[in-house]
């Protein structure tokens, strides 16, 4: 029946219809899991049983009329967020055992609206990464190319949803998690604005950047998921409690007069001359739609990669000395007294890239460096944020490319940490200022898929959904499937 091609508002239709039932469905992709997944090593646990139980109960829901939102849906986690009798590993050999006594506040939503879980995704270590190489259970293949990686740290969530194994996943983005991987597996993929969605539950890494989202193939399914995701959650004090406006409905407004800005620095060196053609010819069918396009210029963006990597690594290494060996993770064997104990599991436990970040993060927040380092990069920060918000004074959103380069080789660049950090050049402003951002596949160069980027004004996932949507129902580049997974 194909079923692995549609998305999920398709599927939705279907299960309502009755063509087929969401444990029919469930089997349908747990096999897929099941022939495809060693090639690709995008999912690090899968969850048949409990899915198929999910499913039969989504039926029996349905039967009744008591369908939810999301009702029979299958998708997939991205291993960073709790759940409750499934091993939470975020990548990490130092959670390889960790079962969480709790849900996150998104698995509880998501599982409340009938969606059925197939599994966790695989990740880079703790979120840290733009390759997924950082993984202790390995590198993600990526479907267009298996010798290049599907990006990071959502790595194992958009080779997931390019691959047809799920419709849908839950990723996070903290620097462009969820969009560079999205860009480079060619699907969708949203960050809505920090404090939208609930962190609880949702492994920290940079506290004050961190953000879930998802990964479709469609904006109508991000629009879907998100809505159920987003929302007030007291168990997180940096939600806000702001409404969440029906994102599927605003899907339907035009984007007539839409004013796109473009900016001016990202189309300079650096960027990809067919990676940047592909984008400029996307932006212009979103001018043929209705839309202006106008140049901003955001003066302080090209200090957005070293501003982030002090912020970033300042908190992981607050957040990170939780992992002592004591209350939960790894453990060293045979500890000589407490300090040996700790230093050991961390030591074991941690992989090179989450070390060098606690290093760095120490460093800049020791006695002595902390205004240097840590307060002038806070400083940098606000002006960042400022320039988005000039900008957005005169556009509802920025448009550009979401990755430099289309998919890398795998191996190519973990050497060399500056390089790989640099990938995240356009989609880290979004992070250093809370803005809600968005990629959306925009045509190929050499075969391998390539990313739009829209950046919105805080709580305006909306305008970004829009204009996805508008942009996918005039081209095909997310029907696109990869030769060895159609
Ligand atoms: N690639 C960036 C980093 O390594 C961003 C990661 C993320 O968004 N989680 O930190």
């Amino acid at each position: 029946m194909d079923l692995h091609t549609k998305t999920m508002t398709e599927l939705s239709a279907g299960l309502e219809r009755g063509d087929y039932t969401s444990v029919e469905l469930t089997q349908s992709l747990l096999d897929r899991i099941a022939a495809h997944n060693d090639t690709l090593n995008a999912l690090l646990t899968v969850t048949g049983e409990q899915a198929i139980a999910a499913a039969a109960r989504a039926d029996a829901d349905r039967a009744a009329g008591k369908a939810g939102a999301l009702n029979g849906l299958p998708i997939i986690h991205k291993d960073i967020f709790c759940t409750r009798d499934v091993r939470t590993t975020c990548g990490s050999k130092m959670l390889d055992n960790f079962i969480s006594p709790y849900d996150a506040t998104i698995v509880e939503r998501l599982a409340d609206a009938g969606a059925v879980v197939l599994g966790k995704a695989n990740m880079d270590e703790f979120a840290m990464g733009s390759s997924n190489e950082t993984s202790y259970f390995g590198p993600v293949n990526n479907p267009w190319d298996l010798e290049r990686t599907p990006g990071g740290s959502s790595g194992g969530s958009a080779a997931a949803v390019a691959a047809r194994f799920a419709p849908g996943a839950t990723a996070t983005d903290t620097g462009g998690s969820i969009r560079q991987p999205a860009a480079l597996t060619g699907t969708v993929g949203i960050k809505p604005t920090y404090g939208r969605v609930s962190r609880y539950g949702m492994i920290a890494f940079a506290s004050s950047l961190d953000q879930a989202g998802v990964i479709t193939r469609s904006a109508e399914d991000a629009a879907r998921l998100l809505g159920v995701m987003a929302g007030f959650d007291e168990r997180d004090s940096t939600c806000i409690d702001e409404p969440v406006p029906d994102y599927v409905a605003a899907l339907g407004d035009s984007v007539k007069g839409l004013k796109i800005g473009i900016v001016r620095q990202h189309f300079d060196e650096g960027l990809d001359a067919d990676c940047g053609a592909r984008v400029k010819d996307a932006i212009a069918v979103i001018e043929s739609l209705g839309a202006t396009a106008v140049e901003v210029d955001m003066p302080n963006i090209d200090y957005s990669v070293p501003t982030y990597y002090v912020v970033a690594p300042a908190e992981c290494s607050s957040n990170l000395s939780r992992f002592d060996g004591v209350r939960f993770g790894h453990r060293a064997e045979n500890a000589e007294d407490l300090f040996d104990l700790y230093c050991r599991s961390r030591g074991e436990g941690f992989g090179d890239e989450v070390k060098r970040r606690i290093m760095t993060g120490t460093y800049v927040l020791s006695a002595g460096y902390y205004d240097a380092y840590y307060l002038k990069a806070q400083q940098v920060r606000h002006l960042i944020a400022d320039d988005f918000k000039k900008a957005f004074e005169k556009v509802d959103l920025i448009a550009g490319p979401t990755t430099p380069t289309p998919a890398f080789k795998l191996g190519d660049k973990v050497d060399d940490p500056i390089t790989m950090y640099l990938n995240d050049i356009y989609t880290i402003g979004a992070n250093l200022g809370g803005f809600p951002a968005m990629s959306v596949p925009c045509g190929f160069v050499n075969d391998l898929p390539v990313g739009l980027q829209l950046v919105g004004h805080h709580f305006d996932e909306s305008a970004l959904l829009r204009c996805a949507h508008a942009y996918q129902q005039a081209t095909d580049w997310h029907i696109a499937c990869p030769e060895d997974f159609a």
